[in-house]
């Protein structure tokens, strides 16, 4: 008998009202490991209960005390962060070490909202009208939902949880339904940090549990990150209810590469950002733009570098691990056929590579595809895995119109020695998040991370000071102490003297 994960109601295991569930691949073997229970409407509304319950005494519950909890879970999850990782390569297949990166950048954001004291302090303008102040207090939201995909299983719910739950907030999570054990691991440690029950929910599942949520009349606001079509279909649903969003979207991530750049430098990146994580990162690159004539030059140094790349298990000593499940990986490679029928040319081709693993596990080895026609679906698509597209042009201004012609805006990169180009890129370019000789420009956890176009839905972006505005309200009070009385009718709009 294999496991079944529970949801996480009320600061314990709950198994829930229905008898759905799903499986739970270790990718690296092509087995199913265990089954998560899919949550029904029910199971939603007992979690928004409890977190609604929760919330009257976590609302009103001191900033130190919240700070404390922070605290207390920044130092367990520093500590355990090897088991964790270890989970999440488990289920997600990516290496170890790139797991142990994932969490380190969602520690970083639970070090930021240690810092809550400070972010949260409001405003005051003393008399600002004749013995009258006026002091703007910024207040949490009540139940929040969030909504995470299956790439980042740590870190995406990392970046809006302890935000959320320092500003006062109390959260029901639906992380995604392939890699669900992470969300529910952070649970217990949230509980052994001495969170109080009923802060912090977890509710598995699919659509079921999402659209529950998205129209559950307690739940203030939801924060989603996952592809964009569904990113849209949250942000429609939920604003609908009235609710305050943020959806993040998918992504197709462009690296320009000039003439004058250290093609070296560019070729490494190139590598990294495009299989890092087999390819499934939101920030991932995506496409190389190569301004001629360092088309070729670019190509031969990448291919040099992918022979050097060793595909297996992400327990072992590989670079680059399996995909998700069986059918994005044949969806995957799918693109390597329609490459040549599009009249592309496929460099490296990943299928059948040799992998250091079981047989059935989910292999597609790095791919690389030249000359992609941008009219091919190997360039519109977002593919999610190890296929690296390299489109050739003409001139830097020929790249960024083609970047700027791409419906997504998540992340980009320039690579170059010229800093006058370098600017002029970071000023031209429609995307949300620019790299200059940097691949993959995530910001660091006291900016704020989302991209624009059909990368992102809503104003407020993933944490940083955009997340502290998400998960507060401000609350404006004008006061005057009547120090002597001095009242008196008067039906005019009230004035400042
Ligand atoms: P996904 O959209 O399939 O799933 C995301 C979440 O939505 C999951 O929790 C899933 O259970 C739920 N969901 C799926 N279908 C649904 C439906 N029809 N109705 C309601 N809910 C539904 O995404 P994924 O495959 O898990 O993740 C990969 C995608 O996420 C890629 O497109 C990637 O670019 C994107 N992503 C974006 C960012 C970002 O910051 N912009 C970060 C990470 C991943």
């Amino acid at each position: 008998m294999i496991e079944t994960l529970d949801h996480w109601i009320n600061g314990d295991a709950d198994s829930g009202s229905g008898d759905r569930s799903g499986p739970v691949y270790d990718p690296a073997k092509g087995i199913v490991a265990k089954q998560v229970r899919f949550g029904t409407a029910d199971d939603v509304d007992r979690a928004v209960q409890a977190a609604s319950a929760a919330f009257t005494s976590w609302g009103n519950a001191s900033i130190a005390k919240r700070q404390q909890v922070l605290f207390a879970f920044r130092e367990l999850l520093n500590a355990r962060r090897d088991e964790l990782a270890a989970i999440l390569t488990a289920e997600h297949g990516k290496v170890l070490s790139d797991a142990a990166g994932e969490i380190a950048r969602g520690l970083e954001v639970v070090e930021f909202a240690c810092g809550m004291p400070h972010l949260s302090k409001g405003t005051y303008s003393l008399n600002a009208s004749t013995d009258v102040d006026v002091f703007t207090v910024k207040e949490p939201l009540g139940v929040v939902g969030i909504i995470s995909p299956f790439n980042f299983p740590a870190m995406v719910p990392l970046w809006f949880f302890p935000i959320a739950i320092a500003a006062g907030n109390t959260v029901v999570l639906k992380p995604s339904e392939k890699d669900p054990t992470a969300a529910s691991w952070m649970a217990g440690l949230l509980k052994e940090a001495g969170l109080p029950d009923g802060v912090f929910n977890v509710v598995h599942g699919d659509k079921e549990a999402v659209d529950a949520l998205l129209t559950h009349p307690d739940v203030s606001a939801i924060s989603f990150v996952g592809s964009t079509p569904i990113a849209k279909y949250v942000y429609e649903t939920a604003t609908r209810e009235g609710k305050r969003v943020q959806a993040l979207g998918g992504a197709k991530n462009h690296m320009l590469v000039l003439p004058d750049a250290d093609l070296d430098l560019a070729a490494d990146a190139a590598v990294n950002a495009g299989f890092g994580s087999a390819g499934e990162r939101c920030m991932a690159i995506s496409v190389l733009v190569a301004v001629d004539p360092v088309g070729d030059e670019l190509i031969s140094k990448i291919t040099e570098r992918m022979g050097t790349l060793r595909t297996g298990d992400g327990r072992g000593s590989a670079d680059m691990g399996p995909l998700i499940t069986r059918e994005h990986r044949d969806k995957v490679a799918g693109y390597l056929d329609v490459a040549g029928t599009d009249g592309a040319t496929v460099v490296v081709d990943g299928r059948g590579v040799e992998a250091d693993g079981e047989t059935d596990g989910f292999w597609l080895g790095p791919s690389l595809v030249d000359k992609v026609p941008t009219s091919s679906t190997v360039y519109t698509d977002e593919i999610f895995g190890p296929v690296l597209s390299v489109v050739r042009v003409g001139s830097y201004a020929e790249g960024v119109e083609l970047i700027n012609s791409v419906p997504y805006g998540n992340g980009t990169a320039i690579f170059t020695n010229d800093g006058g180009a370098a600017r002029r890129f970071m000023r031209e370019i429609q995307v949300g998040m620019v790299g200059i000789n940097v691949p993959i420009p995530v910001p660091v956890a006291y900016h704020s991370f989302g991209g624009w176009k059909a990368s992102m839905f809503g104003d407020a972006k993933a944490y940083g000071p955009h997340g502290v505005e998400f998960f507060t309200r401000d609350k404006t009070i004008t006061s005057r102490w009547l120090d002597p009385s001095h009242g008196g009718l008067n039906l005019g709009f009230p004035q400042n003297d």
